[in-house]
């Protein structure tokens, strides 16, 4: 059903400092960022290969970033899979009994149509299912 990693999404405090880690040090260049309102968040795109890591840093501190690096602290908060047709992939699973946070797809950062199932039904990884 997935075709490939399709991002790695990584939850940090402050997007400038950790972005001078990733060009700095690991050398892998900021190609964008953008503000997704719905989701109260600001993402730094780093392709790196045929996949990429997001950088999400809360614009708000009731925003779900915010309420995941309160919990958990930075880190990945989430692992996208490329899809080809999202609403077959969410009847798919949802066929198969999997809890979804989002029954339907909605828009996320770079125009994608993304959509998250729960990590109680996915052994604990909030998975984001994403097609572009
Ligand atoms: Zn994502």
């Amino acid at each position: 059903m997935v075709t490939k990693i399709d991002h790695i999404g990584i939850a940090v405090a402050n997007l400038d400092e950790a972005l001078k880690f990733y060009e700095e040090v690991l050398g892998i260049k900021c190609v964008d960022t953008e503000v997704v309102e719905e989701q109260k968040v600001k993402t730094a795109f780093l392709p790196i290969g045929d996949t990429e890591v997001e950088l999400l840093e809360s614009t708000d501190k009731e925003g779900p970033i915010a309420k995941f690096i309160e919990k958990r602290g930075e880190g990945i908060q989430h692992i996208a899979y490329r899809v080809e047709n999202i609403e077959k992939a969410l009847e798919e699973v949802k066929a198969k009994g999997i809890r979804l946070i989002d029954e339907k797809p909605r828009k996320g950062a770079g125009g994608a149509k993304i959509a998250f199932l729960h990590p109680k039904s996915t052994f604990g990884v909030l998975i984001e299912l994403c097609e572009r």
